[in-house]
C-alpha cells in the first residue's frame, strides 16, 4: 500500500469529536472534490478511489443532513484494477441547501472561490478543514524516496486561503501553478510531519518519523564511511569498522529489524563516531559498561559478516 493511501485510510477512520469539525471536513471535501450536473434535476457528485474515504464522506453526510445519498461503485476506465466510488445526491433544493450550509455557495449555484470563514473559525475546525482538503486533493510521497506533500486546488483564491490556514499552524508551504491547477506543497520533512500531525494522522506521523530517522542515519553512515581515514586515531579506526558493519546490516537486513539493544548501540555508534567504548556505554539508557558495549558491537560484527557471506557482492 502506498504511503499516501495508508495515511488517508487512517484519516478516514479518525473519530471526529465535534459537530463543527464534521461540517468543516465535509465542506473542504465537497468544495474541492464535488461536481454539479444541472441537466434534468440537479445532482451533486463526489468521487474517490478510496473506499474508506467514500464511507467517511457518506457517513458525514448522513450525520449532517440526513439526506438520501446514493453510492455507486464503478470500475475506473483507465485504471482497470481500481474501483472508483461515486456519491450522488440529486434534487435541486437539497443540493442548494447543502452547498450553502457548507459555505460553498451563497445560495443558488454561484460557487465561492475562496474558503468560507465560518468553516475555519476555530482551531479544531481549521485542522478538520485541512484534513478534508487533504482527503480530497492531497498526496504525500513515500518518505523513502523523497519528501513531498501537496494539495491541489482549482482556484488561486482558494489556494491562498488554504496557505493562510496552514500558516496558522506554523506551516509555510510553497505555491506553484501546474497546467490549470494551483498547487500548495511542502518539501521540508519537518514541515510535512507537522502537517500530518495537524490533520491528526498520528500513526502515519510515527511511520514518517521512523523513515526520516533511518534515512538521516543512513546519510550519516555514508558520510562517515566516505570520510578520509588517514591519520585517524585508533578509536576512530575501530569506530569506522563498526560503522561499516552497521552499514552492511542496514543494506542487507534493515536497522529497524535489529533487536532493540543492538539498534540502540548502532545509533549511538553512528551518532558519536569519536567516542571510545566506555564513553559509548555511558550514552546508553541505562548505561552499559565497556565490556557490555564490546559484546554488542561484536554481535553486530558477527551479524554483518554472516550477511556478507550470505549475499556476496
Ligand atoms: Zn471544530
Amino acid at each position: 500500500m502506498s504511503f499516501a493511501k495508508s495515511c488517508k485510510n487512517e484519516l478516514a477512520r479518525l473519530e471526529i469529536k465535534k459537530h463543527c469539525c464534521e461540517r468543516s471536513e465535509l465542506a473542504a471535501f465537497v468544495h474541492m472534490n464535488g461536481s454539479l450536473t444541472l441537466t434534468d434535476d440537479v445532482t451533486l457528485q463526489l468521487s474517490t478511489e478510496n473506499p474508506a474515504i467514500a464511507r467517511r464522506i457518506y457517513s458525514l453526510f448522513k450525520d449532517k443532513f440526513h439526506k438520501d445519498m446514493q453510492i455507486l461503485m464503478r470500475k475506473g476506465i483507465r485504471l482497470q484494477k481500481t474501483n472508483s466510488y461515486a456519491l450522488k445526491l440529486t434534487g435541486k433544493d437539497k443540493v442548494i441547501h447543502i452547498l450553502s450550509s457548507l459555505g460553498i455557495t451563497e445560495g443558488g449555484f454561484q460557487i465561492t472561490k475562496g474558503i468560507n470563514k465560518d468553516m475555519i473559525k476555530t482551531r479544531c475546525c481549521k485542522r478538520a478543514y485541512l484534513r478534508g482538503a487533504f482527503l480530497a486533493k492531497g498526496s504525500v510521497v513515500n518518505p523513502d524516496s523523497s519528501y513531498h506533500l501537496e494539495i491541489t486546488a482549482d482556484y488561486e483564491e482558494y489556494l491562498d486561503d488554504l496557505v493562510n490556514v496552514m500558516e496558522k499552524f506554523e506551516i509555510q508551504p510553497g505555491k506553484i501553478t501546474r497546467k490549470k491547477e494551483y498547487v500548495v506543497y511542502l518539501k521540508d520533512s519537518e514541515q510535512i510531519c507537522e502537517f500530518i500531525n495537524v490533520i491528526g494522522a498520528h500513526k502515519t506521523l510515527l511511520d514518517y518519523e521512523n523513515v526520516r530517522v533511518m534515512k538521516g542515519m543512513r546519510n550519516k553512515i555514508n558520510r562517515l564511511v566516505n570520510c578520509e581515514t588517514a591519520n585517524l586515531q585508533k578509536t576512530v579506526v575501530a569506530s569506522l569498522r563498526h560503522i561499516n558493519n552497521i552499514k552492511t546490516i542496514d543494506e542487507k537486513l534493515g536497522l529497524s529489524n535489529l533487536p532493540s539493544n543492538l539498534q540502540e548501540i548502532a545509533f549511538k555508534r553512528v551518532e558519536y563516531p569519536e567516542a571510545n567504548l566506555k564513553e559509548l556505554g555511558e550514552l546508553l539508557e541505562p548505561p552499559v559498561g565497556k565490556s557490555g558495549v564490546n559484546h554488542r558491537l561484536r554481535k553486530i560484527e558477527k551479524l554483518a559478516e554472516r550477511l556478507d557471506q550470505k549475499q556476496p557482492h
